[in-house]
């Protein structure tokens, strides 16, 4: 026989489809792994905070108002690939041949669906398209050409391929040709968030690493290596795609909370610190949990990041300790 408080929980989980009862909303988000201080201008940290704290409080008042935390992702999300700010939408690195290919997903920890997109070049917010996948299609993954004619066939206008460029991106890639450096990563943006219903929700979108080549996809768009949610977790990740992708990083902190129990701190650590290093990758992700604890664990020297709890109050960090 259940006991009095069993019960209520059997009674909540009719009320939310998976047991939970109403929850402080909250909302994280990454601008990317892999800024470096002596690069980082007192104008480009103001820019940096701004775009962090304006999506983080877009999100915010979906989750306020009662909205869901795919919404609030979606739109923190969007903020930030509208911005110019970091690598996702506006503001995407340049490939090897001087193009944005754009990589994002989402997912439902409710229900574990999700949607993605990879290696789309004219859509302007390819985190809106991996919702649309995920809602409107049967499938969890369009790429290229397909994506493309699947975002038209909803009505999304496609934009110019010039919309994207920015000018510091641009010279990041002639910088990267010069070097004859393989990539360069950093600035991809992702969320992850809880609604008052308790249910969590994870997203990301990139233009993947500078100076990438021959229809590389990285890890961002790959449920499981840089972005996956269920009913307990959620994880968006950023750094060194090929290392995520081998880790299957952002599956791998769920599972390890899941199957052997390890607090998201601790499982968000062995991967990030110690997983994909030994492979020889560097990184960072942010994690939510179900009882709200949130963990943003990176190797690199800095991951812009932010958060924002139930009341509104905005953080930003940039470095380790600011
Ligand atoms: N993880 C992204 C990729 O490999 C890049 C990044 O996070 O900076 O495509």
């Amino acid at each position: 026989m259940k006991t009095l408080p069993a019960l209520l929980c059997v009674l909540a989980a009719g009320a939310t489809g998976h047991g939970a009862v109403a929850a402080e909303p909250i909302l994280v988000i990454h601008g990317g792994a892999g800024v470096v201080a002596k690069d980082i201008t007192p104008e480009r940290e103001r820019d940096v905070r701004a775009t962090l704290e304006r999506a983080l409080k877009a999100g915010h008042a979906i989750l306020d108002g009662g909205g869901t935390s795919l919404d609030a992702v979606g739109v923190a999300i969007s903020t930030m690939e509208d911005s110019g700010t970091f690598n996702a939408g506006k503001g995407a690195v340049f490939n090897h041949d001087g193009k944005n290919e754009l990589d994002a997903a989402i997912m439902d920890g409710a229900t574990l669906r999700a949607g993605s997109v990879a290696n789309v070049h004219t859509v302007k917010n390819p985190i809106l398209l991996a919702r649309a996948v995920m809602d409107k299609s049967p499938h969890v993954m369009l790429v290229g050409e397909g994506a493309e004619i699947f975002a038209k066939s909803l009505g999304m206008q496609p934009v110019p391929t010039s919309y994207f460029y920015t000018e510091m991106r641009w010279k990041e890639r002639q910088q990267a040709l010069e070097d004859e450096k393989k990539s360069g990563h950093h600035g991809t943006v992702g969320a992850v968030a809880m609604d008052k219903a308790g249910h969590l929700a994870a997203g990301t979108s990139t233009g993947g690493i500078t100076n990438k080549r021959y229809g590389r996809v990285g890890d961002s768009p790959i449920i499981g290596a840089g972005t996956y949610a269920d009913l307990h977790c959620a994880v968006s990740a950023t750094g060194w795609g090929e290392f995520y992708i081998r880790a299957t990083a952002a599956h791998d902190i769920c599972a390890r909370m899941e199957y052997a129990k390890t607090p998201l701190g601790d499982a968000a650590n062995v991967v990030v610190m110690d997983i994909v290093p030994r492979l020889g990758g560097d990184g960072g992700v942010i994690a939510l949990d179900d009882k709200g604890d949130i963990a943003m664990p990176f190797n690199t020297e800095g991951m812009f990041r932010g958060t924002i709890d139930k009341d509104g109050h905005v953080r930003t960090w940039i470095f380790k300790d600011r």
